[in-house]
């Protein structure tokens, strides 16, 4: 008896091939990644200019007024490290020696040696120990005070330009918060006075979007650019300055962090991680 034939096997679909999630998150990764790389190129290398006074006879100077040593870094290294890639000099006055813990002494050597690897000398940066101006949560310091070191200073070390906290001070610290108010009273005591630019303090959730802001930034000017809107400039936010960090800018800010010691508790580094301050400082002038 010959074989019966074999009836024709249904068609199986093949299984499809499907793309490992970890591969699949990477590649998505990729383009948010190469948004941030632009800004090595891009970034205007003349930020600050507007600062300048149109008949330069020096290379123009700022002022760093910040309360507690690592101020510098966890909130201004951005405007630090482009100031001073475009060839201003640089100086640090810091109000307090962050004696909270007892631990002044060790913290004053961590401000110098965050300063030097942000690109500022040592003989630029100034620290005030006044037992009436303590790092502490709960005390307002004197304006009043605050204004006569700040004047004693600008008489032998002259600026063009100081930049310090707005009125809520990033943490709604009160020692950042007596800062603005002391540099009110500089307005209206000495004419003319130097240029004064606050650093916007973010919202509490658009403060930890770290290197998302820089790519929202990004990708902001992308549009622009496509929609030929002159509305705002490169580099310019809503009110003023935004400075951004390159990556390697920002590994520069994590380095100078290192050198405060003291300060590197775990929560710190998720801070350091999430930050939008390590990436973006937006100026407003006052
Ligand atoms: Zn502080």
């Amino acid at each position: 008896m010959p074989p019966t034939p074999r009836p024709p096997r249904p068609f199986k679909r093949e299984h499809r091939s499907y793309i490992p999630l970890p591969i699949l998150l990477l590649t998505s990764l990729i383009p948010l990644l190469a948004l941030l790389f632009p800004y090595l190129s891009t970034q205007p290398t003349h930020a600050f200019s507007p600062y300048i006074s149109s008949t330069p006879v020096r290379s123009p100077k700022a002022l760093i007024l910040t309360a507690h040593p690592d101020d510098e870094v966890m909130f201004f290294s951005p405007t630090i490290l482009s100031l001073v890639s475009e060839g201003w000099t640089v100086s640090g006055l810091c109000l307090s020696t962050g004696n909270s813990s007892g631990q002044g002494d060790i913290r004053t050597e961590e401000l110098y040696g965050s300063y030097e690897v942000l690109g500022v000398v040592r003989e630029n940066v100034k620290i005030v120990d006044h037992p009436k101006l303590q790092d502490s949560m709960t005390s307002q310091w004197d304006p009043h005070l605050l204004l006569e070191i700040i004047l004693h200073h600008l008489k032998d070390h002259p600026v063009d330009l100081i930049i310090t906290f707005d009125e809520i001070g990033i943490t709604h610290h009160p020692n950042h918060i007596s800062l603005p108010q002391a540099l009110a009273l500089l307005q209206t005591h000495t004419q003319p006075s130097p240029k004064i630019t606050h650093l916007k303090s973010p919202g509490v959730i658009p403060k930890f979007t770290g290197p998302l802001y820089p790519i929202y930034l990004n990708l902001q000017k992308i549009l622009y650019h496509i929609l030929k809107s002159d509305g705002q400039k490169e580099g310019q936010g809503e009110k003023g300055l935004a400075v951004v960090s390159s990556p390697t800018q920002w590994v520069q800010s994590i380095q100078a962090m290192m050198a405060h010691r003291t300060q590197l508790v775990w929560f710190r580094w998720l801070y350091l991680a999430a930050s939008r301050l390590m990436w973006v400082n937006e100026l407003i002038e006052i």
